[in-house]
């Protein structure tokens, strides 16, 4: 059970890069990584726009010495000070991860980087080989990781509940975009241009958050081949706001994501369903406290979070007992937990023996983007992962 008390020795020296007034995200990584006073929220380059940046910063508490106006400026005088920052995390626009995360990694810093990690499966296996070479931590955000069900189904599924896995089924569809709101909302706008963007926008948007949760609860299945089907519903869009991508296992599994923003009356449609040979389950991103347990010929179940039935490993996580719902501040504050506990094992030179959606799973999910690109734009043929 988490309750607060501190994790490591001392608060670690944390800054922002991007996440400033009226970012989508920036949010709740402060509130994530400042939840159990495990960081320190010390600098920032917040915002693209330096005065605007430096005014959130100074009401977030930071010194407006240490607002800083870009994210080179940061990292270069952070590097002078005997108490400069240890951390950072990155959440700005796609296009700008790869080099925001190279510079961070090459000054010595730990890395909590937003998804898509970055455009192509080149540049992630570069930053793949620094965090290796640098010995630095580095996190993928992907925030519903952190959920006690996802440990839940993750500890059923390893222990065999519901039998050999054979079908993986998911969607993260949305509705929001079902008509071109990039016209009006510079948030959406980067979205689906494809220099800012990459090489789709749903796909890595959302899509990539179903991928590395398949991964997060099925770690020893790999993806074998792929096909994609996507399109551009909304009229001007260069990228697909709609994609169904079917996946093949090496266990034999098959898997399927639709990933979408134009599933017009869906608030979120974010949820998954896993089928194996004798039971199955089933998890909703908007009702994280319940998993569904469905086991073949026996009444069907709805597993709660917090419950002492839960695996202990699902427990570890919980804040608050059962009955009280937990959310979405839960889970990123879990992963910021564990950003925390692998930092510190990391200065201490110990092994760091928990899981968390490490430099791995960003190659993962640029690697799956591109391929469904790729396979999307030869109508649908089938690609070797
Ligand atoms: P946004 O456009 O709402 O906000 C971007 C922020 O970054 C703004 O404050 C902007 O001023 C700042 N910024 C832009 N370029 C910068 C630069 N070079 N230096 C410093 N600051 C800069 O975008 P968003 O929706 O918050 O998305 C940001 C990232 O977070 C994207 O990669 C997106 O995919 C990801 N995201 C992840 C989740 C999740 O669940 N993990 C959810 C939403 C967004």
């Amino acid at each position: 059970m988490i309750n607060g008390e501190k994790i490591v020795d001392q608060p670690i020296r944390w800054a922002m890069i991007g996440g400033g007034r009226g970012s989508q995200i920036g949010y709740i990584h402060r509130s994530a990584a400042l939840r159990d006073a495990n960081f320190e929220l010390v600098a920032g380059a917040f915002d693209v726009d330096p005065e605007r940046g430096k005014d959130f910063g100074i009401n977030c508490h930071v010194d407006p010495d240490r607002c800083y106006p870009d994210y080179k400026t940061l990292i270069e005088e952070e590097a002078k000070r005997p108490d400069g920052v240890q951390a950072v995390s990155i959440a700005t626009p796609n296009f700008t991860h790869f080099e925001i995360a190279k510079a961070a990694l090459e000054a010595g810093l730990h890395v909590y980087c937003e998804k898509p990690l970055c455009f192509t499966t080149e540049e992630a296996e570069e930053l793949e080989a620094l965090v290796k070479k640098t010995g630095k931590v580095m996190f993928i955000s992907y925030g519903y990781c952190g959920h006690q069900m996802i440990e839940q189904a993750r500890q059923m599924i390893a222990r065999g509940d519901l039998g050999k896995i054979r079908i993986v089924n998911m969607q993260f569809a949305h509705g929001a975009h079902n008509v071109a709101v990039e016209k009006k909302s510079g948030s959406t706008a980067w979205r689906v241009d494809p220099k800012k963007a990459g090489p789709a926008y749903v796909l890595g948007d959302v899509g990539t958050h179903m991928v590395y949760l398949s991964e997060a609860m099925m770690p020893d299945m790999n993806i074998k081949r792929l096909m994609c089907s996507k399109q551009s519903f909304v009229e001007g869009r260069q990228l697909e706001d709609n994609a169904m991508t079917i996946m093949e296992y090496d266990n034999g599994a098959v898997g399927y994501i639709w990933s979408s923003c134009v599933n017009a009356g869906s608030e979120f449609g974010a949820r998954f369903r896993i089928v194996g040979e004798k039971a199955s389950i089933a998890w909703d991103v908007e009702h994280p406290n319940q998993l569904a347990y469905e086991v073949q010929g026996k009444p069907q179940s709805v597993m709660q979070r917090g419950a002492g039935y839960l695996y202990p490993e699902a427990v570890a996580d919980d804040r608050i007992g059962g009955g009280h719902p937990e959310g979405l501040f839960e889970s990123w504050s879990n992963l910021y937990t564990r950003f925390a506990k692998a930092i510190d094992k990391n200065e201490k030179g110990e092994e760091i023996d928990f899981w968390y959606p490490d430099i791995h799973a960003g190659v993962l999910g640029v690697k799956w983007v591109e391929k469904c690109a790729q396979s999307g734009d030869q109508g649908g043929a089938w690609i070797d992962f």
